[in-house]
């Protein structure tokens, strides 16, 4: 058996590859535990969690990555957020489903994959757009290595009933290459290829690395955590609420008896009675009121998941 939710990073000195491995369980589970995705929905939603903990494991950075795939297709929307700390939240959207996880049938031809990174500080944010290539959000991600960065980069995803997990590797930057074994990249990928999915999901990092790469100087190192983790709170809330103004407010909760958000991501439920509504606009402290039932969206402005931090997204 192997340790839940982790990411790990290895180097194959021998084939100057370095790598990443993602292994996602529990983080995996309460993902989906709210809401009932259909089959082809789930796997690609599944492998976006490992691509997006991927990506951000192969970047140094200090705020969140969002891996974002629009279309017009069965899905219009999927969207998951990774921060540096390995706090992982994402979801779909879709309005019929898909007959097949293959991008072009579940997204439609015209999809295209947002890649943002927000730093916590005051940097600009980086924001790449790749038309969807090829079938599968793997396909689609080494093309967007290879015009991002021009390193050669392959990824392994699978999807499992209680697992997502996936393998990326990497051929080295020229001047960190130390062995110049000519073969060395291309005997990693034929390595890598015969990896399973239920290698991938069930075995321990170290047991896959040593299946796979016996016959090579491999290198592991320390695993970090990756947990599922909704950044929404009442604070944020209160802010979005703030930013619709006052008159806003006001009507929802003379029409309504009160405001009730529920968090996309996480299924949170903020509610504000008239009271909470009052004091936002005097500057005054709301109670914590966070009940765990459910019910229809109230606000008229939902929350919709986005990496644009000026929308009305809870982040
Ligand atoms: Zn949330």
């Amino acid at each position: 058996m192997r340790s839940k939710d982790l990411q790990q990073r290895f180097m194959v000195d021998s084939c100057d590859t370095r790598g990443h491995l993602v292994q996602l369980d529990d983080t995996w589970s309460e993902a989906t535990a709210r809401t009932d995705y259909p089959d082809t929905v789930r796997q690609v939603l599944g492998e976006a969690f490992v691509a997006a903990t991927l990506l951000a494991s192969t970047i140094k950075f200090d705020g969140k990555l969002t891996l974002q795939v629009r279309g017009n297709g069965p899905i219009h929307l999927l969207v998951v957020q990774v921060t540096n700390e390995g706090n992982v939240r994402g979801l779909a959207r879709w309005e019929q489903t898909p007959t097949s996880s293959e991008l072009p049938i579940a997204f439609g031809a015209e999809a295209r994959m947002i890649i943002t990174i927000e730093a916590n500080k005051n940097a600009e944010p980086y924001q790449g757009i790749v038309a969807l290539e090829g079938d599968t959000l793997a396909a689609a991600l080494q093309t967007y290595f290879h015009t991002s960065e021009q390193l050669p980069t392959e990824l392994y995803l699978a999807v499992s009933e209680n697992s997502a997990a996936g393998m990326l590797i990497q051929k080295l930057p020229a001047e960190e290459r130390t062995y110049h074994d000519a073969d060395g990249w291309q005997r990693a990928r034929v390595l890598s290829e015969t990896l399973t999915n239920n290698e991938l999901c069930n075995e321990s990092a170290e047991t896959l690395l040593h299946r796979i790469f016996h016959e090579e100087r491999v290198r592991l190192f320390d695993a970090q955590s990756v947990q599922f983790h909704c950044s929404c709170s009442r604070e944020r809330t209160d802010g979005m609420l703030y930013g619709l103004g006052k008159q806003e407010v006001d009507d929802i909760v003379a029409e309504q008896g009160g405001v009730e958000i529920t968090c996309e991501f996480c299924d949170a439920h903020y509610c504000y009675d008239t009271v909470d509504a009052a004091a936002l606009f005097k500057g005054l402290p709301t109670s914590e009121t966070t009940v765990g039932t459910a019910s229809a969206e109230s606000s008229s402005k939902a929350p919709t998941p986005s990496g644009d931090s000026n929308s009305g997204t809870l982040h």
